[in-house]
């Protein structure tokens, strides 16, 4: 699937190259649908007449047809595949009547047989429907298609919610075939479309009580009539406030009633039906030809005081996108509330839209985004799968354009971080303000991906913050750079060239190049296509001869035009230099300094001086606003008035901020911990910022333990680097982190770790590839040390500290990998460990695949470890064949709530489930674990599990034990539960001699629970 849409890709790419606009084609298709619904058993029984104009030069064989309702048939499918990336198993779980397909199908060539077909793939998606005599250039063919669609339960776009019905992507429909050739794809959540133009006369069949909203003219006048009488009464009863709110269950009617809609310039027809649905109907007249437009909202009784405003959202967005893009063609636009899961905010379709379940806040919002979409996607029919930036990242920037237009809507205000954290997250996250601050959080980890990539070569994260996220702001810095009138006239000459006609990424740029009169390939080419990175930078301001000269350095591997604002600080009036402004547009102010845009410069020299007459501002700013997306902000703001130089002053903030551009930021907060060793532990925590990244990352948590009366605590400094330009290499670290803490408070004793790591990630093949490779070594170096007056110790404890008080060390040599799903993990370490008290090899193999028994966990550990050269002769160093405890831990790697206890256990030894310091092997242990979930109580699986190991005792005697009961949790999670019920019969005895108490175990992973390791978790779950 991946692999062909890359070829395509290849292939259009030479192919447009050569292009003329001259030569251009396109197919067109004339179909005629009649459908039934079925709302009992959730089917469409329907017939099709296509006829197929061949416009091209060439002569077809053969035709592709999408049947995208078989991507809901089986979990094999490529839909199904991808959900589990997206890191959603509800499909994997789904029931066979709540799975979805296409059948009884039949290709009639009019009037005469059945045609041939071949299915292009497993899912039988792609049907390669053979002629029957040859297409020639400028003729037509004619089919007659019956086929039936089984409805599945709402897991994308099409389904069904009890009989509430949104029907998408549901009928039988040619691929494109363009200059590039055949453009075929499976049914994909994350990948959108690319259809024919043409015709639609669709007639539909159902219960008579039924609200229908569709793309197309409604031409049955009877319906008309019923919609307006439906509009009429949802108004009076909300003026009279007798409307209910309750969603009640309506029963179909046992009349139907069939309903006819005519279309032409549309290349997909979408419908939907509920009985609940109440109407809303506006309307506005475009000013330019005086035409009017219909606006229809539908939506479930509960939904009423969100969509009160509805109307005027749809009516506000054609006048929006019609004013600055083309004029609407179609004679109505409906938005309908939808069962579509949450996630997806909302689907467009040509002149109807299906909104999600989103929050009253974000219904604006989404409405506009998915009614502009008529635009880019309905009129404007780009690629969508191929190129989804040109519908989903230009709608996105038009989307906010039309917040930023409109000011005094609360919705379209932008929220500072600060609001966000006051609980006005949804609309922070949706306004573009953290535009910045995600691409730079992305940039600076390498973790981003160009922007005209197509769709399923996009990790979840990046679909968004790159294809939506960064194309738009993108467009933004074009769109000031250009101002905004030529910016405006250039996307207009776009869309009266291109609309209803299918253009290519190359035709938008020859049209933005001929409007504005200058080439433009830092942005189509480094911006749009590349992850290379923006830093520019005020190197120095000099005086010279009533001028201040700023030499601005070019840091970056971009070379673009650079926006310089000039400012006062605090207590000046607002500062606008209007006639060197690009448009008359004023970006927001920031900070409380005030910036006026002074200059745009497009200079390709790595070094370059920009003059200023003195006295014009006190401050200078690159990028201010942020209009780029410049990732290093720190070198862009340079002060001549006092404080002179760049803004550098030191500034200390509690929890956590973004980066500033104008202070080097230190954060703190205070601490607790506790553990029974140290008891209660009160500390404060001095680090540097979380996101986004910074090369030099510092955490300092001094901790006073109340019971102890010692220093404990936690300690780390690091250097990260990402090479930009290292094919093999991602990311390389350099660490050292401590950690102290009493290691046994009744024999006055205390551990110090000390670790210096090299880390080395491996460049991903593709960003999509969940598989992550490291190689770590590092250094351990442990020391115990006497942390009280030894009076009154036992005979035992001063044994204990005669054994311990000194230091050793532990090389480590580490590889591993994971693979990881929502539901899959596949995880992996070889670790050699050289040490001056053992030598000894590890290997590890971690798996957790429900496909091994359907709808349950299974988890399997495969371990094996040997000692060589060097054996170790005290207790602490050898490997247990239970967990490893507190006192178990040579390179003290886990963080134990009690260290002298036998509850927590860490399963990276024999892993069964008991802590003791008995069975341990200084010659070879090998064990296998296994768990499957009998269970799930919420989300949390209660298993049985088992584990068997093996080891070489002392006296070259093998030595086998068992354990097996009852696990709550997972294992490889921050806490999982096991209660015993059986052991081997020596494991029996020994807890009988030894007066064992019966006792639970668990595993505790605390350091999973460190920001730096959340923060890694993301990264990792990210991509
Ligand atoms: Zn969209």
């Amino acid at each position: 699937m991946k692999g062909c849409a890359i070829w395509l890709g290849l292939v259009a790419s030479l192919v447009l190259g050569k292009a003329n606009a001259k030569d251009y084609w396109q197919q067109r298709v004339e179909y005629t649908l009649d459908v039934k619904l079925d709302d009992v058993h959730h089917v469409l029984h329907a017939t099709e007449h296509l006829a197929y104009f061949n416009n091209s030069p060439d002569t077809l064989r053969f035709i592709y047809f999408h049947l995208w309702p078989n991507a809901y048939k089986n979990n094999h499918t490529p839909f199904a595949k991808q959900r589990l990336l997206e890191g959603k198993e509800d499909f994997q779980n789904a029931k066979k009547n709540e799975r979805g397909w296409l059948d009884s199908i039949d290709f009639i060539a009019s009037g005469k047989g059945k045609l041939t077909i071949e299915y292009m793939d497993k899912s039988h998606e792609i049907a390669k429907v053979m002629l029957d005599k040859p297409l020639l250039p400028g003729q037509q063919a004619d089919f007659d298609i019956n086929f039936r669609v089984q409805i599945p339960k709402i897991f994308s776009r099409m389904g069904h919610e009890g009989q509430s019905y949104q029907i998408s992507q549901w009928y039988p429909k040619p691929a494109v075939y363009d200059a590039a050739g055949w453009h075929t794809f499976p049914y994909l959540d994350q990948g959108e479309f690319y259809g024919e133009f043409g015709r639609y006369d669709v007639t539909i069949t159902l219960p008579e009580n039924y609200v229908v909203a569709a793309t197309g003219r409604l031409l049955t006048a009877k319906e008309d009539t019923f919609l307006d009488s439906m509009a009429r009464l949802t108004r009076k009863k909300i003026m009279d406030n007798t409307i209910k709110r309750k969603v009640v269950e309506i029963a179909s009617s046992s009349k139907t009633k069939t309903i006819h809609y005519i279309q032409d310039n549309v290349h997909d027809f979408a419908w939907f039906a509920d009985k609940r649905f109440y109407v809303m109907k506006g309307g506005v007249t475009l000013p330019r030809s005086g035409r009017q437009v219909a606006s229809y909202t539908m939506f479930q009784p509960n939904l009423v005081d969100d969509w009160l405003r509805s109307t005027d959202y749809v009516d506000s967005t054609i006048l929006f996108y019609s004013k600055y893009v083309g004029e609407y063609p179609y004679t109505s636009a409906t938005a309908v509330s939808g069962a579509l899961l949450p996630s997806a905010g909302g689907m467009e379709y040509p002149m109807v839209t299906v909104i999600g379940k989103v929050p009253a806040k974000q219904l604006e919002r989404v409405i506009v985004h998915e009614v502009g979409h008529n635009w880019f996607y309905g009129m404007l029919g780009s690629n969508e799968r191929q190129y989804p930036w040109m519908d989903e990242g230009i709608n996105s920037f038009y989307e906010q354009l039309y917040f930023d237009k409109k000011e005094d809507n609360a919705e379209g205000k932008k929220t500072t971080l600060k609001e966000a954290f006051r609980g006005n997250m949804d609309r922070y996250l949706l306004s573009d303000q953290p535009l910045d601050l995600i691409h730079v959080y992305e940039a600076r980890m390498r973790i981003d991906q160009p922007c005209n990539l197509p769709a399923a070569d996009y990790t979840a994260m990046n679909y968004g913050t790159c294809v939506y996220g960064k194309t738009s702001w993108n467009l933004k810095y074009l769109y000031y750079y250009l101002g905004e009138y030529a910016f405006s006239k250039a996307m207009q000459s776009y869309f009266d060239k291109w609309h209803f006609k299918h253009p290519q990424p190359n035709d938008f740029k020859e049209v933005v190049q001929q409007e504005s009169n200058q080439r433009m390939d830092w942005f189509f080419n480094d911006l749009m296509q590349t992850t290379k990175q923006m830093d520019y930078a005020i190197k120095k301001v000099r005086k010279d001869g009533g001028h201040d000269v700023l030499t601005i350095e070019n840091k970056g591997q971009i070379t673009a035009p650079v926006f310089i604002g000039g400012g006062h600080t605090v207590g000046n009036d607002i500062f606008q230099d209007a006639t060197a402004l690009p448009t008359q547009s004023r970006a927001p102010v920031k900070d409380k300094d005030t910036v006026s845009l002074a200059k745009v410069v497009y200079d390709t020299s790595k070094v370059f001086n920009v003059s200023f007459p003195t006295g014009d501002y006190d401050f200078y700013f690159i990028n201010p606003y942020p209009l780029t997306p410049d990732l290093y902000g720190k070198n862009n703001k340079y002060y001549i008035n006092p404080p002179k130089g760049r803004g550098k002053a030191l500034q200390f903030k509690l929890a956590l901020r973004p980066e500033s551009f104008n202070h080097y930021t230190i954060h703190y907060m205070p601490v607790i911990g506790l553990n029974s060793q140290d008891g209660f532990m009160l500390g404060i925590s001095v680090y540097s910022g979380l996101l986004p990244m910074r090369k030099l990352e510092y955490n300092f948590t001094p901790m006073f333990g109340f019971k102890s009366g010692g220093l404990d605590g936690f300690a780390m400094m690091g250097y990260n680097v990402y090479p930009y330009s290292a094919s093999f290499t991602h990311h390389i670290a350099v660490r050292v982190s401590a950690r102290q803490f009493t290691y046994n408070y009744a024999a006055k004793l205390a551990y110090r770790r000390i670790v210096p790591t090299l880390e080395y990630e491996l460049n991903k093949s593709r960003k999509t590839n969940p598989m992550l490779h490291k190689i770590q070594l590092s250094s351990n170096l442990i020391n115990h040390f006497s942390s009280g007056k030894t009076t009154g110790l036992s005979e035992m404890h001063l044994q204990e500290r005669k054994a311990l008080i000194g230091q050793y060390y532990v090389n480590q040599l580490r590889y591993s990998f994971v693979k990881e799903d929502v539901v899959h993990l596949c995880k992996g370490s070889f670790t050699v460990q050289q040490s001056d008290k053992f030598n000894r090899a590890m290997a590890e193999l971690n798996f957790k695949n429900p496909s091994l028994l359907p709808r349950q966990l299974v988890w399997l550990r495969l371990f094996a470890g040997s000692y060589f050269g060097k054996l170790p002769t005290e207790n602490r160093f050898m490997m247990p064949l239970g967990g490893n405890t507190g006192k178990l831990d040579p390179t003290y790697e886990h963080l134990y709530t009690d260290r002298q206890g036998n509850d927590q256990i860490a399963l990276d030894g024999g892993g069964l489930k008991f802590g003791s310091d008995t069975f341990l092997s200084r010659r070879w242990m090998a064990s296998v674990n296994v768990a499957a979930s009998i269970v799930r109580l919420k989300s949390i699986p209660i298993s049985l599990y088992f584990d068997l190991g093996a080891y070489m005792g002392d006296a070259n005697k093998i030595t086998t034990g068992y354990a097996g009961g009852i696990m709550i949790g997972e294992p490889q999670g921050i806490f999982a539960l096991f209660i015993p019920v059986l052991y081997s019969s020596n494991i029996s005895q020994w807890q009988k001699d030894t007066k064992q108490p019966y006792h639970l175990t668990f595993v505790l992973n605390l350091d999973k629970l460190s920001p730096y390791a959340v923060k890694r978790e993301i990264l990792k779950h990210l991509n």
